[in-house]
């Protein structure tokens, strides 16, 4: 098969990372017969230097004509000072938007070879670390009305939260559905002791459980959500949640891992293009350098095949890829942290994935 992937690149590290996955996107086209055509779109600080925009028509019309679309990161201090409207990051709400992608899908796995960089005790992480945030991504309170006004004791702001059962129904389908390729058990998360947005959402959760016999769903609130995922992370195997609750629990849940150059996302819609990303930012401090770790947008990569392409076996040995090269002890800087050893720069690394792959 040929599929067309759009390359976001971006800034920072954004152009060394994405460089890296494309080559163990090749690597493993030539291993499975597929054949991937790249195409470079401006977005973010980039965009904004040749086009004076964050995120120009072109690259959304290109994105829209592509299978799948795979982004390195924004930001940087160079654009820092610009208002909100025309900073780089405001290009990743808008490419969001465009391609119509609510649901966010944040996996947390600790591999053997790392569990020492996880804050956790070796009692909690040795038990197996390998869970699935599906955060709704496109309601909820950060989209609700809000203002400031004149209240009983002077000036007051306000945020409010609205869901529909629409709204609920797709990102627990999209729960489901993830769940049915991995271990087949979904938790799904709310404030429904207090919030009238969680009860409907309760209420939905379990008419769609009744759907899903073959899932084992459970329903917890956040805050002892919150508890458990640092008490015993290895109970859970794919999460569902609200757009406020998923952004705090997932960043929760990529602490427990240790790194933050380790960790994919995807974000989806209705279809099966989605916009795959590593978690972190463009990381200034050593753009430019070799040493920013590739691992994150590798694993992006691999979600790209898996949820976009239906390539589950490409997949799968991408991801094997990656824990047999830090299982023979191959560490990027941020990994090493204090450690002895020589770190391996950014190409080194993914000269290492290449190899096993
Ligand atoms: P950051 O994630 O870029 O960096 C935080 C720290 O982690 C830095 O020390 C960095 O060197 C390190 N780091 C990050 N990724 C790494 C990797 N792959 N390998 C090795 N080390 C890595 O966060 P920040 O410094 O808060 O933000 C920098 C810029 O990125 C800002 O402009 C911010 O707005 C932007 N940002 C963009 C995105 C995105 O594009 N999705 C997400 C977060 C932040």
């Amino acid at each position: 098969m040929n599929y067309q992937i759009a390359l976001l690149k971006g800034d920072g590290i954004g152009p060394e990372i994405v460089e890296s996955a494309v080559s163990v996107l090749e690597t493993i086209g030539q291993k499975y017969g597929h054949s991937f055509a790249f195409t470079d779109y401006l977005i973010g600080g980039a965009a904004i230097d040749r086009t004076g925009q964050p995120l120009p028509q072109e690259t959304v019309d290109g994105c829209l004509r592509s299978d799948s679309v795979l982004l390195g990161a924004v930001g940087g201090p160079k654009w820092d000072s610009r208002p909100a409207e025309l900073r780089p990051e405001k290009a990743l709400l808008g490419i969001r938007a465009a391609l119509g992608l609510y649901t966010n899908l944040r996996p947390a796995k600790i591999y053997p070879a790392l569990r020492d960089a996880s804050p956790l005790r070796p009692e909690i992480t040795g038990k197996g670390v390998d869970l699935l945030i599906v955060r709704e991504l496109t309601g909820g309170i950060y989209f609700g009305e809000r203002g400031c006004r004149e209240g009983k004791f002077g000036e007051e702001a306000f945020d409010t939260e609205c869901y529909s059962v629409y709204e609920i129904e797709r990102i627990g389908r999209a729960a489901f559905a993830a769940a049915k390729k991995r271990r087949g058990r979904v938790t799904s998360i709310d404030k429904a002791n207090v919030l009238e947005t969680s009860r409907l959402w309760r209420r939905t959760m379990h008419r769609l459980a009744a759907e899903y016999p073959d899932i084992a769903y459970s329903d917890l609130l956040v805050d002892n959500a919150a508890m458990q995922l640092v008490r015993d992370p290895a109970q859970f195997d794919v999460i569902v949640t609200s757009n406020m609750f998923g952004d705090i629990l997932s960043d929760e849940a990529s602490q427990i891992t240790g790194s933050i150059g380790m960790l994919p996302s995807a974000s989806l819609g209705d279809g099966t293009r989605g916009m795959y990303e590593p978690i972190h930012g463009s990381a200034p401090d050593i753009a430019g350098q070799n040493r920013a770790n590739p691992i994150a947008t590798v694993l992006s990569a691999a979600m790209l095949l898996r949820y976009s392409l239906g390539l589950s076996a490409e997949a799968d040995a991408i991801e094997a890829a990656v824990g047999s090269v830090l299982d023979a002890g191959y560490r990027t800087a941020d990994l090493l942290g204090q450690m002895p050893g020589e770190p391996l720069s950014c190409t080194e690394m993914t000269a290492k994935l290449l190899s096993k792959l």
